[in-house]
């Protein structure tokens, strides 16, 4: 009995031994796991600064926490054109310029896996866009799988949209993001499934008659009314998009184009969800009144 009890003894010592060395092993292990952040570290350098593109070593933005509403449900201004109430495609076509077919239910569109992006039909120079988005509850996936897709102006120009609510990827690549150039300011996401706003104003680039750029697009960017983008002047077209300009290839302005662009919702196989998009055109001072 004795000699059980010990050999038993002695079994339960092995054990907890094992545990206690183990465990800091585990935590370790979990620790590493967590910061494993997607990126390279053999891109090209960011000009002007000591960062790849899609750097994963880069700062993580500070995480702020929005307030409970900005602009969610914004009811458009009258100058406004609405793109979408959450009842029909029509101000939306798909890249061959066909009607759109992306799944409109219950007040909002979302994207269909390998269905491809939507643009409007319409096109803007310098504009106010108004747009709300949900990435997938529960979510899916890590890093750039986890609710991407985006706002891409005339296909050239990223507002990135991703879930980066308690969730790393490179800082240039996360939510509200000018993807590949300019990370948020601040990381002001919600959680995933629950509605987030962009409130964008946008400056179309300009180019002389000697196809010289002359003016670079700009963004300025609300994220759940916190601003990440402050009149951000793009490098040029983000990267991956279009065959111009690579992805992980340095942004660049590929030639003159007209100022009055589209604005497309990007595809990227995740299931993003999209409500209440409304847009106008910047005014000008100084003009004649409409009004009789
Ligand atoms: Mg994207």
């Amino acid at each position: 009995m004795t000699k059980i009890n010990m050999k038993e003894n002695s079994f339960q010592q092995s054990i907890l031994l094992a545990l206690c060395c183990a465990a800091p092993l585990l935590v370790q292990k979990q620790a590493t796991a967590a910061e494993e952040i997607d990126g390279f570290r053999d891109t090209p350098m960011l000009p002007g600064g000591k960062w790849h593109l899609h750097d994963p070593d880069r700062p993580q933005p500070r995480v702020v926490t929005p307030g409970a509403t900005f602009s969610q449900g914004a009811p458009a201004p009258s100058d406004a054109e609405v793109l979408f109430d959450g009842t029909d495609l029509s101000k939306w076509e798909n890249m061959r310029g066909q009607p759109a077919t992306w799944r409109v239910a219950d007040g909002y569109m979302e994207t269909a896996a390998r269905g491809g992006g939507i643009r409007t039909r319409g096109a803007w120079a310098d504009f106010q866009l108004h747009i709300e988005w949900a990435t997938p509850n529960p979510p899916h996936g890590s890093g750039q799988g986890r609710g991407n897709s985006g706002v891409l102006i005339n296909g050239m120009y990223e507002v990135q949209v991703l879930d980066s609510y308690h969730a790393k990827t490179y800082p240039d690549g996360q939510a509200g993001a000018i993807y590949g150039q300019s990370p948020p300011l601040v990381n002001a996401s919600k959680p995933p499934g629950e509605w987030q706003t962009y409130d964008i104003i946008f400056e179309s680039p300009r180019w002389n008659g000697a196809g010289e750029l002359i003016k670079k697009a700009c963004a300025t960017v609300l994220h759940n009314g916190v601003v990440v983008q402050n009149h951000y002047e793009f490098m040029g077209s983000t990267d991956g998009i279009s065959a111009a300009v690579p992805w992980r290839s340095l942004s660049k302005y590929v030639g003159p184009h007209p100022p009055e662009l589209f604005i497309e919702l990007q595809d990227h196989d995740n299931p993003v969800r999209y409500r209440n998009i409304w847009v106008r055109k910047l005014g000008e001072r100084d003009q004649p009144s409409q009004s009789p």
